[in-house]
């Protein structure tokens, strides 16, 4: 079974982080996508990866894998290739607060030795297992009605192109808010500055039992920096609320559902001990952002994803939405998380324009029961405009997505100049993009 966006019907085997698979299988992390290239190609050097470049026909990078969806596939006969072998940079300046990180650096490397200046990003999103690059290009984001997507924290990115040339392009471009979350259209992104800030702490206070009816949303979603609401919908109402304080902020009041007296795991029957300190025991800002710890399996590890980011203002009719479909979410459903992402000027970000609020599905690994529900989803949030998340399942015509993002003819014309010859284009991005060669 295909979904529209190239899910592929078949859970598989799971690959390993790396996303290079064994015995001649490539797949992603989940392992419900089997890429058409037989093998992933590992440069070494900057001129290796240039040369491997001019020579192939379509490539398309691979970051740490952890899409759910065919938007890395480069096509049959088209060259996947990693950035994992390129020696990482992470040069820090502590004076400028900035940090230039490689292609293929993930967040657990890049925190930790952002944290060793002194140093932090803004926000995470629940794993830091991630590649920076990959996450940024999808719109990836973690909470809080302050906090945008990770994206926002890029000021300026390196990118390879098709005719073996480097484009240096850094806010205050007019083409900037095309080329941080690009869907890896564009080029290989051999290298991100982004911006840091002090290093913060985090103390994370969860609660229990936060029913769907009376409660104020805004209120909970708003008490601290980083919130998350978490059901299974089998039964009404909120199961864990993760609320993410910073130190250097006053300790909300929390009027709502029932403090936690043991740490949990948003994904019922994981153990506790995979997710990141709880109980509001203070800690550096990388080791409470992710909800999960770098050194355990993230989520579950067997499952599909989808996400809808839609405007916040919705919020609660689109849970009520939800609600309604409990007899159909129930059966295919690990978690679902609520979110915050403030909005945000990538042209191709899901929260691009729009203070959202991000609803996603942690689904069991069962692609032929979860496309069906997924459909209803859709249909069920409809009237509230969402945008899918990128490296999520989603079935929702391209042409329903492309009418969601006003500046989808300026990416379009982006393309178009940094790859006259769509050697960075793929069916994915196609599907969304008609016209491109
Ligand atoms: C367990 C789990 C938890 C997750 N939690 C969150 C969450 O909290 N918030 C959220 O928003 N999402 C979340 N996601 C989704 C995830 O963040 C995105 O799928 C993200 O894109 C993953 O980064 P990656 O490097 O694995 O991307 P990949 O899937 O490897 O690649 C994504 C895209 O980026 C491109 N790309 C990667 N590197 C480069 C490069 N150097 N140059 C050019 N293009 C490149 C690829 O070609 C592809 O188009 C989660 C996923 C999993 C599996």
């Amino acid at each position: 079974m295909t979904g529209t966006n190239g899910t592929t019907g078949t859970t598989g085997t799971t690959g390993p982080a790396g996303a290079a698979g064994t015995a001649g299988a490539v797949t992603n992390w989940a392992g419900n996508i089997t890429y058409t290239a037989g093998q992933v190609h590992r440069p070494s050097t900057l001129d290796a990866l240039r040369a491997l470049v001019a020579s192939a026909g379509r490539v398309r990078v691979l970051g740490s894998g952890h899409s759910f969806n065919t938007l890395a596939e480069p096509g049959p006969g088209g060259v996947l290739l990693s950035l994992d072998a390129l020696p990482p940079v992470l040069d820090v300046d502590t004076d400028a607060r900035t940090v230039r990180v490689s292609g293929g650096v993930r967040y657990a490397e890049l925190a930790r030795a952002v944290h060793a200046r002194g140093l932090a990003l803004p926000n995470l999103a629940s794993l830091p297992h991630i590649s920076v690059a990959g996450s940024v290009a999808t719109g990836t984001h973690g909470s809080g009605v302050g906090n945008g997507p990770l994206s926002d924290a890029v000021r300026e990115v390196e990118l390879l192109t098709g005719d073996g040339t480097t484009v240096t392009i850094g806010r205050g471009d007019a083409r900037f808010g095309g080329v941080v979350t690009a869907l890896g259209a564009l080029g290989v992104v051999t290298a991100l500055t982004l911006d840091l800030e002090p290093a913060f702490e985090v103390e994370q206070w969860l609660r229990t039992e936060l029913p769907l009816t009376g409660t104020d949303f805004e209120a909970v979603l708003t008490a601290a920096y980083s919130v998350s609401l978490f059901t299974d919908w089998k039964a009404p109402g909120f199961r864990q609320v993760w609320v993410k304080r910073r130190t250097d902020q006053p300790l909300p009041e929390l009027p709502w559902g029932t403090p936690a007296t043991e740490a949990l795991n948003p994904v019922p029957g994981m153990p506790a001990g995979n997710c990141t300190e709880q109980l509001g025991v203070a800690g550096p800002w990388h080791e409470r952002l992710p909800h999960f710890r770098a050194e355990f399996t993230p989520s579950s590890g067997d499952e599909l994803q989808s996400e809808y980011l839609m405007p916040r203002e919705h919020t609660a009719d689109a849970l009520a939405a939800l609600d309604a479909l409990r007899a159909e979410l129930g059966p295919v459903i690990q978690t679902c998380e609520v979110r915050t992402v403030a909005a945000d000027g990538q042209w191709l970000s899901p929260s691009h324009g729009r203070d959202t609020v991000a609803v996603h599905f942690t689904w069991v690994a069962d692609t032929a029961a979860v496309l069906p529900v997924v459909r209803r989803v859709e249909a069920a949030l409809d009237g509230f405009a969402p945008r899918p998340h990128w490296g999520k399942v989603f079935e929702m015509p391209g042409a329903v997505v492309r009418e969601r993002y006003p500046r989808f003819d300026d990416f379009r014309a982006l393309v178009r100049e940094l790859d006259p010859e769509g050697r960075f284009t793929n069916a994915f991005v196609r599907g969304f993009l008609p016209a491109l060669p």
